[in-house]
Order: structure tokens, then C-alpha cells, then sequence
């Protein structure tokens, strides 16, 4: 038998805290429970966020846990031609179209909107793309894109589902409402989703997608937050042809007020906590890995 396949995929946008030292803790000790490979992805397509000296900190901060990974380490941004590809396969299936508006723009239509009868949001908050790109001719969109200007390409969510059809996945923790099992998927409830921009060609829900598959990975372990994004990489998942791994969302750890914890926040900073001499042990302790 295959071994099971686990990943830690931080992305190198800031120091780790707390919560990652929890996922990471979680995912190479269910690798190493189950006889399996772990994994480390550095997810650094946001060019503009993140940068070299924090994914060295990141390879620091996981070697003083005590956590040990295969190399070489996957780095996403070595990778664009594979999400490229998978993006062309789902634009010939035409199920992705440009959409032009700013993001000013957008705030005044969602604005507009709720103006008048409300208007939704995602699972995280934000409101669903407002525009009606969707409806522009070929010769509309070519002629945009000939005039130089941005876009970002989106996926017809509407299109999609009804190809995709009815999916649901395995989920072996829980969602923040204490999902598990068998989790019926809704990505409808994040409308037409970016899955690319004209400068980057990809973004988080296309590569994770593509990379848990390049990768073998098959049980994907990861923060609550992440819970019901995995309705979106699903219906990827679907439209590619792809494996669906199994899931476990785990708790988000929090701060003493009861905060998500952010790579702001210096008091719960591996790094910070280390200079401090704290030692790896009593960070488990913390975080209630012992
Ligand atoms: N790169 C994502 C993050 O840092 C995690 C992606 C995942 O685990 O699916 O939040």
C-alpha cells in the first residue's frame, strides 16, 4: 500500500505563530502515526507579500519544533505553468471569463446593491462578485484586453456547479459548526471566485488544488478557517479530473482575548517566543500537543 501523503503549506508572508506550529505539530504527527510522508509547500504566489527571508524563518522555526520534511520543498512560484495549464483546461471547457472592473469599482456596485435589498456574502465575509462580465461579448473582452487593461479571470460558477454536479467530501475533523463525515459541498455560496489575474496566473484555490494532486497528498490537514473554501476545491478538483484527498480542519488556536492569531501579532510568534527562551516542548504544552 501507498503511504498517506501529508503537507504543511504556509504561506511566506510573515513569521509563524502559534496556530501554525499547532497545524504543522498535527500534520507531521499524523504522518508519522499512520506510517506516512510529510510534506512542506511554500505557497508564495503573492509575489508582492511574501519574501525570501520569511520562508528561511519558516524552515527555522519547523526544524526547532522538531519537525522533519522531504525535500526538495515544492515553492509555488516555481510552478505557474502548471496552474497555467490547469487554467486553460477550465477555460476551454468555458467555464472562466474576464472580469474588468476595478476594485473601487466593485465596492460601489456592492454598495449599490445593498442599497437596494442587500446583497451576499461568502462563507469568509466578503461580498460576492456584483459585476456582470460574464454577459460581454468575445469582441468586448478581446478589445479590453488589447487596450492593456487588468483583469482578472473568474470562474462561472453557475457553469461549473451545473457540470460538476452534486459533490461532497470526507471530512475526518470538523467544520466551525461541527461538520464531519460526509460534507456536502456548496461553492455557490462563493460566487464567481477569482481563480487567476493578469499578472499572476493562478491563485490560492487553483494551485492548492493542483499541488495536493501533484503531490499525492491524501489527507489534507489545516485550520477551520480553510473549512469551507474546501467547497471550492472540491468542484476544482471535479472539473480537473483530480483525486479528492481527505480533509481535517482543526481548531484555530487563539489569543487570550479570543482572537484568530495573526503574523502580526509579535506576543505569539514562534520567533518571538524562542528569543524569549521558550523551548519547543512548552510550546506544544501551549497549544495542547504533548
Ligand atoms: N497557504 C495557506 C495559508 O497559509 C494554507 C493552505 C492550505 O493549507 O490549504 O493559510
Amino acid at each position: 500500500m501507498t503511504p498517506p501523503v501529508f503537507r504543511f503549506a504556509p504561506s511566506p508572508n510573515g513569521y509563524l505563530h502559534l496556530g501554525h506550529a499547532y497545524s504543522a505539530l498535527l500534520n507531521f504527527r499524523r504522518a508519522q502515526e499512520s506510517g506516512g510522508r510529510f510534506l512542506l509547500r511554500i505557497e508564495d504566489i503573492d509575489q508582492t507579500r511574501c519574501r525570501p527571508e520569511f520562508e528561511q524563518a519558516i524552515e527555522e522555526d519547523l526544524a526547532w519544533l522538531g519537525i522533519v520534511w522531504e525535500r526538495p520543498v515544492r515553492r509555488q512560484s516555481e510552478h505557474l505553468a502548471d496552474y497555467g495549464a490547469a487554467l486553460n483546461r477550465l477555460r476551454a471547457l468555458g467555464l472562466v471569463y474576464p472580469s474588468f472592473e476595478s476594485r473601487a469599482e466593485i465596492a460601489r456596485l456592492v454598495a449599490e446593491r445593498e442599497a437596494h435589498g442587500g446583497w451576499l456574502r461568502d462563507p469568509d465575509g466578503a461580498p460576492l462578485y456584483p459585476g456582470s462580465a460574464g454577459t460581454l461579448s468575445e469582441a468586448q473582452r478581446a478589445e479590453l484586453i488589447a487596450g492593456g487593461q487588468p483583469y482578472a479571470l473568474r470562474l462561472d460558477m453557475a457553469a461549473a456547479v451545473g457540470r460538476a454536479g452534486r459533490l461532497s467530501w470526507d471530512e475526518l475533523g470538523a467544520g466551525p459548526s461541527g461538520e464531519t463525515g460526509g460534507v456536502d459541498a456548496r461553492p455557490e455560496a462563493w460566487g464567481d471566485v477569482i481563480l487567476a489575474r493578469k499578472e499572476t496566473p493562478t491563485s490560492y484555490h487553483l494551485s492548492v488544488v493542483i499541488d495536493d494532486a501533484l503531490q499525492g497528498v491524501t489527507e489534507v490537514v489545516r485550520g477551520q478557517d480553510l473549512f469551507h473554501a474546501t467547497s471550492v476545491h472540491r468542484l476544482l478538483q471535479a472539473l480537473l479530473g483530480l483525486p479528492a484527498p481527505t480533509y481535517r480542519h482543526h481548531q484555530l488556536i487563539r489569543d487570550d482575548r479570543g482572537q484568530k492569531l495573526s503574523k502580526s501579532s509579535q506576543a505569539t510568534g514562534l520567533r518571538a517566543l524562542r528569543a524569549e527562551g521558550v523551548s519547543p516542548a512548552e510550546i506544544r504544552h501551549r497549544i495542547g500537543l504533548v
